[in-house]
């Protein structure tokens, strides 16, 4: 019976020393986990920011038919405009250019070819 009884301790406080190590060690790991995951996702989200823009954004820029405009040729293709064409304003600098070739553009790339404003 005594020695059921201590077994029974021991067993206790076994589980309970090894919970509280579980539990400092799931806390260690979160802190670790969130932090590994934190910056490499800020980086990557910087990176991304630096090569190229979300496609939501870039479509979110305005566009217009050719009409007046102060550039008369779409710097991307060395195009010049032809009545009908659909180009793509940037918001910053208001450069403009066909809307596939900035389109195109803005996948690889977050700044003006003209400028080199970034979008980002
Ligand atoms: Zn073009
Ligand atoms: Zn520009």
């Amino acid at each position: 019976m005594a020695t059921g009884t201590s077994m029974i301790i021991t067993l206790i406080g076994f589980s309970i020393s090894a919970s509280f190590i579980i539990y400092i060690f799931i806390r260690f790991i979160c802190a670790r986990f969130q932090l590994s995951f934190t910056s490499p996702f800020s980086h990557s989200h910087m990176e991304r920011g630096m090569n190229g823009l979300e496609a939501v954004m870039a479509a979110s820029f305005p566009v217009k038919e050719f009409g007046v405009e102060k550039d008369y040729q779409c710097t991307v293709c060395l195009t010049d405009y032809k009545k009908d064409d659909i180009l793509r304003i940037l918001p910053i600098c208001t450069h403009t250019f066909h809307l596939v070739c900035i389109d195109q553009w803005l996948k690889q790339h977050s700044t003006c070819p003209i400028s080199r404003v970034s979008m980002g």
